[in-house]
């Protein structure tokens, strides 16, 4: 896509740092770096978000996770752990509208990354989760 800042990369347009490649993925730094070796694995085709992925697609790029993610724990002693994160959307914090994910390892509880859950459990009954879920599965296509 001739718009996309993630595609000009792929394309070799405009510089990234890589650390992985290969024939359908490339891994590179993400420029904030919210934490040292924060990385973003795109597919080389472009695709907006996880909405409009297919079954190849996702096999393709997730199969690519768990030897990136161990790349990163042993680059730095440091690394205790490591986030992955996948944002669809403007209000999910997507920004860049070539589907990515990051890899963002952890150093601590005070290493300036957090994620915020919040606690809903006091509303939700056995019947709400069960009509929740119930639209869900009705929604559910290969
Ligand atoms: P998101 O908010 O999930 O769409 O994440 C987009 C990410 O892309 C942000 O963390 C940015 O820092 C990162 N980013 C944007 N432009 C570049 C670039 N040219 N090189 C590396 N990372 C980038
Ligand atoms: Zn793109």
């Amino acid at each position: 896509m001739t718009d996309c800042i993630f595609c000009k990369i792929i394309a070799g347009d405009i510089p990234s740092v890589k650390v992985y490649e290969d024939d359908a993925v490339l891994a590179f730094l993400d420029i904030s770096q919210a934490t040292k070796g924060h990385t973003l694995l795109v597919p080389k085709q472009h695709v907006a978000d996880l909405f409009a992925y297919d079954a190849d697609l996702a096999a393709t790029v997730f199969s690519r996770l768990p030897k990136i993610a161990r790349a990163i724990q042993a680059s730095d002693p440091a690394i205790q752990g490591l986030n992955v994160l996948n944002n669809n959307g403007e209000v999910a914090y997507q920004s860049v509208f070539h589907s990515h994910i990051h890899l963002i390892p952890r150093y601590g509880t005070d290493d300036d990354f957090s994620i915020h859950f919040g606690d809903h459990s006091a509303t939700v009954t056995p019947e709400t989760l069960e009509t929740t879920a119930a639209a869900i599965r009705a929604k559910v296509v290969d």
